[in-house]
């Protein structure tokens, strides 16, 4: 059996990684969501350990010291980051890992971690992001035009990835994703021994 691998899925906030990411998972449970670290105040309809693990920011700091996260960045305006055993273990198990994270956490990744695939999910056009961080309701003013101008920032990182997904229909970009998924766990590289793992050594139908 091909080795699990990370799948990390990056795009400026309203692009809609959230819903295309939990569309994703009901439709394919061999995928296995990264819940991040936060020091975010939580959104009212946030569970703690769901969505987030919700931490003060002198919890993270002792996380970054023990080496516990896998990566993490200062994103807007507080610490998100991925903690490293869960995702080690799951790999191990021959799970997809599916991380949600930004830009800058992408970039560690792909530093270390080789045999990861990167996809950007990108909005059909930049006044739709808008709109969609106006309608979603979860930040106020200030908050949309941070997010709103980080989005052009990270944009530009956008050639750092494998693949690009336009999310104009959520079914659509779902089913891209399934798409580069499918053609990721056929890389021969994935395999150890790709010959014996088919069975198809001499003798053998
Ligand atoms: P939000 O506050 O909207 O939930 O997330 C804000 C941004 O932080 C999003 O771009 C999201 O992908 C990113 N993010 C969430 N978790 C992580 C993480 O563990 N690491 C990094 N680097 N970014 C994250």
């Amino acid at each position: 059996m091909a080795a699990g691998f990370l799948l990390v899925l990056s795009g400026p906030s309203g692009s809609g990684k959230g819903t295309v990411s939990q569309q994703l998972m009901k439709e394919n449970k061999e995928i296995v969501f990264s819940t991040s670290v936060t020091t975010r105040t939580p959104r009212p309809n946030e569970v703690d350990g769901d969505n987030y693990f919700f931490a003060s920011i002198e919890e993270f700091e002792d996380m970054v010291e023990n080496d516990d996260l896998l990566e993490y960045a200062f994103v807007h305006t507080n610490y998100y980051g991925t903690p490293k055993k869960f995702v080690f273990d799951e790999i191990e198990k021959g799970e997809i890992v599916l991380l949600e994270i930004d830009v800058q956490g992408a970039l560690q990744i792909k530093e270390k971690y080789k045999e990861a695939v990167f996809i950007f999910l990108l909005p059909p056009t930049m006044s739709e992001l808008k709109n969609r961080l106006i309608k979603r309701d979860t930040e106020n003013e200030e908050e949309i035009n941070t997010r709103y101008k980080n989005a052009f920032k990270e944009i530009d990182f956008v050639g750092e990835y494998d693949y690009f997904v336009v999310n104009k229909e959520v079914s659509q970009a779902v089913k891209d994703i399934e798409n580069i998924i499918a053609a990721e766990r056929l890389r021969v590289k994935r395999y150890k021994n790709i010959k014996e793992e088919l069975k198809l050594e001499e003798g053998e139908d």
